[in-house]
């Protein structure tokens, strides 16, 4: 424990905040045994008995940890400590989810759930009783890994954005209704509007990276300056199907042909353009799909992302732009739908400030980025201050049995984490 000054004159009071490796791994290990599926892999789905055993070990360490814990009526997990002077201050929110990929990691949302359990518990048994409330939630089916379009379930019902019509229209890949299951597992459907919040003034996400850019540069831990904005476009280009042998190709109207030039055009604008932009062809059909036949029509799916917000603009029009453009030229006729569209959402700038000056106090190596991924945090930055942090994936994989980080780096999250708890529940910002 030791006391340092703060920068330009303005003393703070620092705490060396020391979490053991070992401990942080035995949590991760604990909770992995869940659900355990092959040698490194969790399987997960929410309400199931895997899902439903974790959370409970969740529950338990909360309870280690000092804090007085309940279930909602979706089975989101909550911890919380009241603050001795909390008054009309709001609620300091951290968490994430444990519902996995089927097979998914070990680390993907469970590091973001233990990671403030072990971080609220160090701060209580050294400083006790905080100033403002901290709270730790366990969020359930963020990965949709169950319920297809349960879209983060957990954070959308404390968002107050679950229907009735959602019980009955969200499905599980079996095609269970989420409501009938939901009841099954003894949870009170009536209940489910009064998870609603509007006390949370902050939200803090811990989260691996699922990506390679912290392991390239050699630096464990990033505070995260916002979520990538999303849009998918359906695109479907109509040519004309003709005999691949007989039709000259100065006389055709092949929507392949224009496909291929569109695909490479915009894979190559995200890249021109430079991090984080990105785009990606995933999924693509054609008609009538004969390898002597040029193609009458061909779909696909173009996902491009940017959490800058006129960045992002930016990128849309040039791929708008290269459509057009591509398919006036080869005549060809084309149409799209928009699918996911998600807006980007910008940290909180303070947050950013507050955790950046935490890491820089505790020595740790520590560096921001934007992530390219969608989490819990969309959710709650629609009704809250929200920031992310991240810490390294080895080899950037994730959703994935694959998924490791090394428990030294989640170590430093902890420290990381815990350091910006106590400047804004202890301290008077
Ligand atoms: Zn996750």
């Amino acid at each position: 424990m030791g006391e340092g000054a703060g920068d330009e004159g303005n003393p703070i009071m620092t705490t060396h905040i020391n979490i053991d490796p070992n401990t942080v791994e035995r949590y991760i290990m604990e909770l992995a045994e869940h659900g355990a599926h092959g040698a490194t892999g969790v399987w997960r789905p929410v309400y199931g008995d895997a899902w439903f055993a974790a959370q409970r070990q969740v529950e338990t360490w909360m309870q280690e940890a000092g804090l007085e814990t309940r279930w909602d009526a979706v089975g989101n997990v909550w911890g919380r400590v009241t603050g001795a002077n909390d008054a009309g201050r709001g609620v300091i929110l951290t968490g994430s989810h444990i519902d996995s990929q089927l097979p998914g990691g070990r680390y993907d949302g469970a590091l973001g759930v233990i990671t403030p359990i072990l971080a609220v518990k160090e701060l209580l048994a050294r400083f006790g009783q905080p100033e403002r409330t901290i709270e730790v939630v366990s969020f359930c089916e963020e990965e949709s890994s169950r319920f297809p379009t349960a879209h983060h379930w957990g954070s959308r019902a404390v968002a107050g954005e679950i229907s009735t019509e959602d019980l009955a229209s969200v499905v599980s890949y079996d095609g269970e209704k989420i409501g009938e299951v939901m009841q099954a597992a003894g949870f009170d459907l009536d209940a489910i509007p009064a998870i609603k919040r509007e006390d949370i003034d902050i939200f803090i996400e811990l989260h691996i990276e699922q990506g390679p850019i912290l392991e390239q540069a050699g630096i464990p831990t990033a505070v995260v300056t916002g979520i990538t904005g999303i849009r998918h476009y359906h695109l479907t280009l109509r040519g004309r199907a003709d005999h691949a042998g007989a039709r000259p190709m100065d006389t055709r109207r092949d929507p392949m042909a224009a496909a291929a030039e569109i695909i490479s055009t915009v894979i190559n604008t995200a890249h021109r353009m430079g991090r984080p932009a990105v785009t990606t062809v995933g999924r693509m059909r054609v008609e009538p799909n004969g390898a002597a036949i040029v193609p009458e029509e061909v779909y696909f799916t173009i996902d491009a992302r940017h959490p800058d917000p006129a960045t992002r603009e930016l990128l849309y029009a040039r791929h708008e732009a290269t459509i057009k453009e591509v398919c006036e030229r080869r005549d060809i006729e084309y149409s799209w739908t928009l699918g996911a569209e998600q807006p980007p959402r910008i940290s909180d700038p303070a947050l950013v400030e507050t955790f950046v000056a935490a890491a820089t106090e505790q020595g740790l190596n520590h560096t921001t980025m934007p992530s390219g991924a969608v989490h819990d945090a969309n959710r709650m930055a629609g009704f809250s201050r929200m920031v992310m942090l991240f810490v390294q994936s080895k080899d950037g994989r994730s959703h994935t049995p694959d998924e490791f980080t090394y428990p030294e780096h989640a170590a430093e999250g902890v420290a990381l984490l815990a350091a910006g708890l106590q400047k804004l529940a202890y301290g008077d910002e």
